[in-house]
């Protein structure tokens, strides 16, 4: 999984016990068929990560949530679910970070750090995902924001470090940077997890905001684009079937 691409579906609050079973019905032969090049998963609603899972058995799309409590412990804190407990239904991942996370439940450092640590100690990959907003890249101040958002890494001593770089300002708005920024930011990325996590570290950056059927190809030859974290194009399995199969062509 460290070779190859990443493509990772984020459903958000979309779904039904019926309409998950036929997108992921309708994704299995697609992601057999690509599980040599590309390493599937989608981020679900909680409530559906057991009949996910269930679904999804005998073929290798992975199943996450897509957020985790910032506690750890069990007890009164009505609502949350911690990540023993995403653990304990095979969640194989978690989304930490998101920027409707981020703008919606005002999560900063601080709270995204016990997210990533509680992820680590319950055996859950976390997915940091970060960027920055139209007025930050305006201001020339993308990289100083996404470079303090990957500072919390340095607290961890994590081994395998994945990212999703979403610039909120391309997230569901069909806006994308040109390819030239994409790449320019994804080798930021890297360099900052080389020097926060050390050399040896195994690092996936994911590029996500308004990939679809038409851009991903383009946007997977990015220098190091080791995948994409889709939205909207993850609701349907011909788009999502589509982005999966761009992942396995050759680079541009
Ligand atoms: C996302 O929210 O993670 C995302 C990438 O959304 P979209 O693909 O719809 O822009």
């Amino acid at each position: 999984m460290w070779q190859q691409k990443w493509i990772m579906g984020n459903w958000k609050m979309n779904g039904s016990l019926a309409s998950n079973q036929q997108l992921l019905l309708a994704l299995q032969k697609p992601v057999s068929a690509a599980s040599a090049q590309v390493y599937c998963a989608v981020a679900v609603p909680d409530v559906y990560l057991t009949s996910a899972k269930e679904q999804v058995r005998g073929f290798p799309l992975v199943i996450g949530a897509q957020d985790v409590s910032r506690f750890g412990d069990f007890g009164a804190y009505t609502g949350e679910i911690n990540a023993q407990m995403l653990a304990d239904v095979g969640a194989g991942f978690a989304l930490i970070g998101h920027s409707e996370r981020r703008q919606y439940f005002q999560e900063d450092n601080a709270i995204l750090l016990s997210k990533l640590q509680h992820c680590l100690s319950a055996h859950i990959l976390p997915i940091l995902c970060v960027g920055e907003t139209l007025a930050q890249r305006e201001s020339a101040q993308e990289k100083a924001v996404v470079g303090d958002q990957l500072a919390i890494l340095a607290e961890l001593s994590a081994t395998e470090v994945v990212v999703a770089y979403e610039p909120v300002w391309a997230i569901g708005t069909g806006k994308i940077p040109t390819t030239r920024q994409i790449a320019e930011m994804h080798q930021f990325i890297y360099h900052q997890i080389l020097s926060l996590c050390g050399k040896d570290v195994k690092i996936r950056v994911l590029y996500g905001g308004s990939v679809n059927t038409k851009n991903a190809a383009e946007i997977l030859a990015v220098p190091h684009v080791d995948g994409a974290l889709v939205g909207g194009a993850s609701l349907q399995a011909d788009s999502f079937t589509a982005i999966i199969q761009a992942a396995c062509a050759p680079a541009l």
